[in-house]
């Protein structure tokens, strides 16, 4: 199955639906896609997702396929409606409500305690299952009209950078789904931040769009938040099963250069223009991700600006972008300036080290 599967390439719909003025027909006809066990990609409010029926091992083992994502990574299954909780999961642990209350639906995804009706496959054998109610029109009212929870990932092929567009999903999944609901720009750009919370204290697994420091008040408990959920080290795969696989990365090579002040931030960018200069005399051609308080200070060098470090959403909102424009641009290697790692900050210098396989450089 798998092999022809594969090797197949299908017909896939497009459907352009505006978030502000839903197409009830369009959700129709995609809600019956996932209830006969095929896929679906969707706009959520951190990136587009690559759906398939949750509860159907036959459609989530398509999701693996399409984007050849590895069995042993898990899937975050969507809900909407918080009753759905109680198919998922048969302990659901106190602070849940809480959380859920507060935050869902929106960018945060809870580890919990899986029941048996879950296929093992979206889980990838494990005791746990991820879950999150998304802050999207549409992907509320597909998953409503589909009468199931929805399973998953991000819409990119194993190993890129999420799709931030329906641009993006068109360019590289065509011919893999079903369906590609296009619905312009997703909000956040960057996934949701995932929570274990069947551990006590709480670990954090992956910073993302919903800052960690926002968990912490909400459950009046401090959050363990461990060296790979930084982006220094690879995940152990006890701890953080499938974290081991992302690595965001563009094809070309990425170099970070840290600080670990940022509160002269011209002594800091004249140092990293020295590294990169040092690049360009030796015949590398470089483009430096920057932020708009320094760019100032680069010449006679292809910048990218990520926005300002006074709006780390902004910033956050453009890294994806910037990343597939590394691609693209006439460059042989990318050298990114770094942000000071609290809020939002966490969560892309996770993605900026992961995304530079851990070439890091501190000044
Ligand atoms: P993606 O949807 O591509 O952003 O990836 C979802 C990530 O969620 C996976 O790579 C896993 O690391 C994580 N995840 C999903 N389910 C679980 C689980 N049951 N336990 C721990 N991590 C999980
Ligand atoms: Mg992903």
């Amino acid at each position: 199955m798998s092999i022809e599967y594969m090797s197949m390439v299908k017909p896939t719909r497009i459907l352009e639906i505006d978030p502000s003025n839903l197409r009830i027909d369009y959700l129709v006809e995609a809600a019956r896609v996932i209830k006969y066990g095929g896929l679906v990609i969707f706009p959520t409010e951190t990136v587009y997702g690559l759906g398939a029926d949750a509860m159907n091992n036959l459609a989530v083992r398509k999701i693996f396929e399409a984007k050849g994502r590895p069995l042993d990574n898990p899937l975050i299954i969507h809900i909407s409606d918080i009753d759905q909780l109680n198919i998922l999961s048969d302990n659901v642990k106190e602070e849940v409500p809480h959380l859920a209350e507060k935050f869902w639906p929106g960018p945060l995804t809870i580890i919990l305690y899986k029941s048996e009706k879950v296929p093992r496959e979206v889980c990838a054998g494990l005791e746990t299952v991820a879950v999150r109610m998304p802050a999207h029109p549409v992907a509320l009212k597909l998953i409503e009209l589909s009468e199931t929870p929805i399973a998953a990932p991000s819409a990119n092929p194993a190993g890129r950078p999420s799709p931030t567009s329906g641009e993006h999903v068109k360019r590289e999944m065509m011919g893999k789904v079903d369906v590609i609901i296009d619905s312009g720009e997703t909000l956040y750009g960057v996934e949701s931040t995932i929570i274990d919370i069947t551990r006590d204290p709480p670990v954090l697994l992956r910073p993302g769009a919903l800052p960690v420091e926002e968990i912490e008040k909400t459950i009046k408990k401090k959050v363990v938040i461990p060296e790979f959920a930084r982006g220094l080290i690879e995940a152990s795969e006890a701890i953080a099963p499938g974290m081991k696989y992302r690595h965001y990365a563009p094809s070309k090579p990425l170099q970070v250069i840290e600080s670990s002040d940022y509160s002269n931030l011209q002594r800091y960018s004249l140092e990293v223009f020295k590294y990169a200069k040092r690049l360009i005399d030796n015949g590398f051609r470089v483009a430096i991700l920057t932020s708009t308080e320094t760019i100032q200070y680069y010449r006679k060098v292809e910048v990218l600006n990520l926005g300002s470090r006074k709006n780390l959403f902004e910033v956050a909102r453009n890294l994806y972008r910037a990343l597939r424009k590394i691609d693209e641009l006439d460059i042989d290697i990318a050298v990114s300036e770094g942000f000071e790692e609290r809020g939002l900050g966490l969560t892309i210098m996770n993605r900026l080290r992961k995304a530079s396989g851990y070439n890091i450089i501190r000044i």
